[in-house]
């Protein structure tokens, strides 16, 4: 059962669809050839507390479980915008709200809730180790009251639009951890004070606009008072988070799902080519009637993943066979969007050709498909562990 009423539901979706108006897609088509950020569109989701939406009352939240929150990315989605500039805003707090210190979670948590602090930017992923998080190379070295940090990530979206960082470092060599997933360790980094400290981002131009970067460590000192938890259970800390991120990611793949189906069927009904709609052969109208049931389907899973979550209880086998049904049922209604629209489909007005860029990525992160069924095959089938 969900913590959350379909009429209140209802509510945050009117209100989200709202602001989205204010966004049409010559806003986003013109950031998008300009690779700029959404300032503007991030301003108006932080100023409405959408972004706050996961953060306790007591901190400054509005205290709404993830079923809501999901509300809120799908809807932006369906409605032709992107979360991907924001919706890190909404989640990487959690690794401090469930593993920090008091204090850590007093002097933190309200700035994030009111947009004051920009806590957007996650540090996991480096070039050499990929999805093999336990290879992670960077170093958190302790030397008195602080931490020095040399190694390099990738991919790290919209660290140049973030104050702090959640970052994922190795605080105890790998030939000396007792267990594989022990030796990292989590911490806040202020990005505005390490930016002129030994840390270089670069950010790199992607297919689609996204704000992601690779950033260099060299000698970067965190203050260990900015250490989550307990040393060298970070990677722990960090999987904790995994459900959540994974529930709210497939959230956006069944708002963009639900765009493509939309345009798809207006514009099916629209052309006329032989004389006839076209939508009137069944050619067409059957790729776009399976990819909505697709994006049915994958809903109910990813439903039921956010009510799991918010009712505090295991969420992991739908968290990420949501996320994986999610990502094939936008990919498949983009896929038939495009086919539907013909030539029209690449022209850069009709939306078609961006929203197609933005949602291929969801199959590749946060996580890649591969490894959601290599986690159903051996943690849920109880198949033989592959590596
Ligand atoms: C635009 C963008 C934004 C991102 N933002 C962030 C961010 O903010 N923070 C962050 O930390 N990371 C971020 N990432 C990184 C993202 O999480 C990784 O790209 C993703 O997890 C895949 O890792 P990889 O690219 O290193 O692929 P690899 O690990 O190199 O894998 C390559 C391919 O091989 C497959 N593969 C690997 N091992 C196996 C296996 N054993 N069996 C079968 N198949 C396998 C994978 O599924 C994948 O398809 C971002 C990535 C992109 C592209």
């Amino acid at each position: 059962m969900s913590t959350i009423s379909h009429d209140e539901l209802e509510a945050i979706r009117d209100s989200v669809r709202a602001l989205c108006e204010q966004f049409p897609g010559a806003y986003w088509r013109d950031l998008d050839a300009k690779r700029e950020y959404p300032t503007a569109f991030v301003k108006a989701l932080t100023e409405a507390g959408f972004l706050g939406a996961l953060i306790p009352e007591e901190y400054g939240g509005s205290g709404l479980g993830l079923r809501a929150a999901c509300a809120i990315l799908q809807e932006i989605h369906k409605n032709g915008c992107n979360a991907g500039a924001a919706h890190a805003q909404m989640y990487t707090m959690g690794t401090v709200l469930k593993h920090g210190s008091d204090a850590q979670k007093k002097d933190l948590l309200p700035k994030v809730a009111s947009g004051e602090i920009r806590l957007q930017a996650f540090g996991v992923t480096e070039p050499t180790s990929g999805t093999d998080t336990l290879q992670l190379n960077t170093t958190a070295v302790k030397q008195g009251d602080h931490y020095v940090v040399n190694g390099q990530k990738i991919w790290i979206s919209r660290a140049e639009h973030s104050d702090y960082m959640v970052l994922l470092a190795r605080t105890t060599p790998k030939d000396q951890v007792k267990k594989k997933g022990e030796g990292l360790s989590v911490f806040l980094l202020d990005m505005r004070e390490a930016k002129n400290n030994g840390m270089t981002i670069r950010p790199i131009r992607t297919m689609m606009n996204h704000a992601t970067t690779e950033i260099f460590f060299d000698n970067v000192k965190i203050p260990a008072a900015n250490l989550i938890g307990e040393e060298g259970k970070g990677f722990k800390y960090i999987l904790d988070g995994m459900n959540a991120e994974r529930t709210l990611i497939a959230a956006e793949c069944l708002g963009d799902a639900e765009w493509f189906i939309k345009k798809a069927v207006a514009y099916a009904n629209d052309r006329k080519v032989f004389g006839r709609p076209i939508g009137q052969n069944q050619g067409i109208q059957f790729p776009i009637a399976r990819a909505y049931a697709q994006f049915k389907a994958s809903s109910l899973v990813v439903e039921r993943a956010a009510d799991l979550f918010d009712a505090g209880e295991k969420c992991a086998e739908e968290a990420n066979m949501g996320k994986m049904l999610a990502s094939e049922a936008s990919w498949a209604a983009a896929e038939i969007c495009v086919q539907v629209h013909g030539g029209f489909a690449f022209a850069e007005e009709f939306d078609v050709e961006r929203k197609f860029r933005e949602t291929r990525l969801y199959q590749v992160a946060p996580i890649s498909t591969n490894l959601i069924l290599s986690y159903l095959a051996e943690h849920v089938l109880g198949l033989p562990r592959s590596f």
